[in-house]
């Protein structure tokens, strides 16, 4: 009966798989700026400001920076104005537009006024019960639209459970998701000179249906005297939205070059017999490398590091086929729930749809 479900997921997926990699050939032509929460939502207080405000403001300077330097990309927001847009509206703004990219911005609050810091979540999973509780606040916007358990199809943004789907739906994104999260975070605390908290990933509702790469940027926290002093002026704003425009201008030099190099796998008559496919599972992603006798490195023996952009891999198990390397994954998920199956062609990382095309009848 679990093998008829996890049969069903798969065939759901493939068919996302297929189309997300029809639409991601060629250059990052489009980006979606998403400024959150506006209208009868205005997300966190500060002392005297609100998050839709400071959020609108960075998303337009950000949409500016990009519309003046890189002029070949298209800009498309989900608001530019102080209004109301409901989170499964700004996912279809973003699907509709068959975007490269979606960045929502959003600034934090929390009860404690010492906590400060900006963080950048990679859209997908969830790691810890902290990255759940924001995802919850974020999410909880939900409940102030009408009618919301039909048009969520009966998600609860109170239920740990609501965001296991996740995991299934974003995991073909996580990689460079995660790529544009830690240049942002990056950007933020070597250029922009603030304090960064790190990269994390959670569940966003917003961020679920959306068929693109993407992350959610906390600018800051509104609860701290110091940041909300920041991020209410010109100057702190112009900052912010900088040190975004050239994390997303990194991000695009390498999806360029990424895809340049790519397409020759297009051709795939000829290297059907002579190109060997290797399904592998990937564990970790990480900003620096992991030592050997790390965590890590202790929980299993055959751990194999590969780099992606600025990132460090680890992938572990290696088959020929997908259904061997899928016999595998239950066992490896015991000891990390958030790894997930990938593909490589002549040790390059190819897109799964295709390897399993190539090794599976
Ligand atoms: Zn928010």
């Amino acid at each position: 009966m679990k093998l008829f479900v996890f049969s069903i997921v798969l065939v759901v997926l493939f068919g996302f798989f297929i189309s997300v990699e029809a639409q991601s050939t060629g250059k990052l032509k489009r980006v979606v700026i998403d400024a959150g929460h506006g209208g009868k939502d205005p997300g966190a207080h500060g002392q005297y400001s609100k998050e839709k405000d400071v959020v609108l403001a960075v998303a337009l300077k950000l949409g500016n920076y990009i519309e003046k330097y890189l002029p070949d990309v298209e800009v498309i927001y989900t608001r530019k104005n102080d209004e109301f847009i409901p989170l499964m509206e700004r996912a279809g703004i973003a699907n509709k537009s068959k975007a490269d990219l979606f960045i929502s911005i959003h600034a934090n609050y929390i009860s404690n006024s010492r906590v400060r810091g900006t963080e950048t979540f990679a859209l997908g999973l969830h790691r810890s019960q902290e990255n759940l509780e924001v995802a919850k606040k974020e999410n909880s916007v939900i409940l102030l639209e009408d009618d919301y358990t039909t048009t969520f199809e009966g998600f609860d943004p109170n239920l740990s459970e609501s965001y296991i789907i996740f995991e299934l739906y974003q995991n073909s994104y996580l990689d460079q998701s995660l790529e544009m999260a830690s240049l942002v975070e990056n950007q933020f605390e070597q250029r922009v000179g603030r304090y960064s908290r790190g990269v994390k990933q959670a569940g966003f509702l917003v961020l679920r249906e959306i068929a693109m790469p993407g992350v959610l940027v906390e600018l800051g926290f509104l609860s701290n005297s110091d940041e909300e002093k920041y991020l209410t002026s010109n100057e702190g704003q112009s900052l912010l939205a900088s040190g975004l425009f050239r994390a997303f201008k990194d991000y695009k030099q390498n999806f360029d070059d990424k895809n340049k190099f790519n397409r020759p796998t297009q051709t795939a008559g000829i290297a059907k017999n002579t190109s060997p496919i290797k399904y592998r599972i990937q564990i970790a992603s990480s900003r620096k490398k992991i030592k050997q006798g790390s965590s890590v490195y202790r929980k299993l023996d055959d751990i194999y590091e590969y780099q992606d952009g600025n990132l460090f891999k680890y992938t572990t198990g290696e088959t020929k086929t997908f259904s061997e390397i899928s016999k595998i994954l239950p066992q490896i998920r015991k000891e990390f729930k958030d790894c997930f199956i990938i593909a490589f062609e002549n040790d390059k990382r190819v897109p799964l749809s295709d390897a399993i095309a190539k090794t599976e009848e």
